[in-house]
């Protein structure tokens, strides 16, 4: 098969692989679209120590199994592969659990990516699409689902309806982009700023949603003023920004994690009682429900997805690399 593999640092070649072998317990997925995420930048980067050179990245996907009980449906892949035994497994926190491993990773051990125009997968982590639900859109079900997670994490935490919030979202990728479409299609907030440095992204983002699309140092983004703030970026100088603008009580939800570590103001969050929730990826039950709002188009209009071709992919990782390319999200299609 063809498949894009990350041959070094900033370095991918589209070249022959070896076809999936049949495993007991594991499907063959044709893939049908594969989207290029986040923690597939930073690979490319040589910043991941879970991914390896050479390695086969992309765990977000959809296609059509080739053998066994799912034979011939139309699926998106759960990239997250978990024990099913442990506590975290055994009460619906799949996510947490301490032997998970996703799909486009080779530490603790190898389990290929979806670039490729066929992958292995578990059996359970296979999730029939409806026939209303494109198979190329179906593909943003994970990023969807990490974002469903983030808002439902905040919602939970705050003492006010989401509706009633003043929220700033940070950062105008595709988890910022999902997280506004979540809060104003589905929970009606119509109170959302977003900010990213960069205008193109902004613009992008502003066609999908009722929002304020400004700079992150624009006078809409003052202390004490916000009751929710999502960082998607994970930067210092995001999360120096949601600690200063949260407002008393509110909850900063951290969801990027482009820098690992830096400076927390502790004495605002204990005196004003400032909730602050990490999150990461989603439960089981979070996708179930991510591919049912994608099929019922609860989030409205998904043109701002753009579709190559995956031989073309490493063109694509260069422009989000540069800053070229304004899409929120790019989906690569093979042949
Ligand atoms: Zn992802
Ligand atoms: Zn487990």
């Amino acid at each position: 098969m063809k498949a894009l593999v990350y041959t070094g640092v900033e370095e991918l070649t589209y070249r022959d692989e070896k076809d999936p072998t049949k495993v007991s317990g594991e499907s063959i997925l044709k893939v049908h679209a594969s989207g290029i995420c986040g923690s597939d930048m930073h690979a490319y980067h040589g910043k991941d120590e879970r991914r390896i050179p050479p390695l086969i990245l992309g765990h977000e996907v959809s296609g059509k199994i080739q053998n066994g009980k799912f034979k011939d449906k139309n699926v998106v892949l759960n990239p997250l592969i978990t024990c099913g035994k442990c506590e975290y497994c055994m009460n619906g926190r799949e996510h947490l659990c301490p032997n998970r491993v996703l799909l486009g990773m080779n530490r603790p051990y190898e389990r290929s990516g979806v670039f490729a125009e066929y992958v292995s997968t578990p059996n359970q982590n296979i999730y029939e699409i409806p026939d209303r639900l494109d198979l190329s859109e179906a593909t943003i079900a994970e990023p969807t689902a990490v974002s469903l997670h983030a808002v439902l994490m905040g919602e939970t935490s705050l003492k006010k309806p989401l509706k009633e919030c003043r929220t700033l979202v940070q950062g105008a990728g595709a988890i910022g982009l999902l997280c506004s479409l979540i809060l104003s299609k589905i929970k009606g907030n119509k109170n959302i700023i977003m900010s990213d440095p960069n205008k193109l992204r902004l613009d992008v983002c502003s066609k999908y949603f009722d929002g304020k699309f400004v700079s992150p140092n624009d006078k809409e983004v003052k202390e004490n003023s916000f009751d929710i703030v999502f960082d998607t970026v994970g930067l210092e100088v995001s999360r120096q920004q949601a600690i200063s603008v949260i407002k008393p009580g509110g909850s900063i939800i951290h969801i990027g994690l482009t820098q690992p570590s830096g400076q927390f103001n502790f004495r605002k969050a204990t005196l004003q009682e400032v909730t602050f929730i990490g999150t990461y990826c989603y439960t089981n039950k979070d996708f179930e429900k991510t591919i049912k709002i994608l099929a019922d188009k609860e989030i409205g209009d998904l043109s701002w997805i753009e579709y190559r071709e995956l031989k073309k992919g490493a063109e694509a990782f260069k422009q989000i690399h540069d800053g070229s390319c304004s899409a929120p999200k790019i989906v690569l299609l093979p042949e």
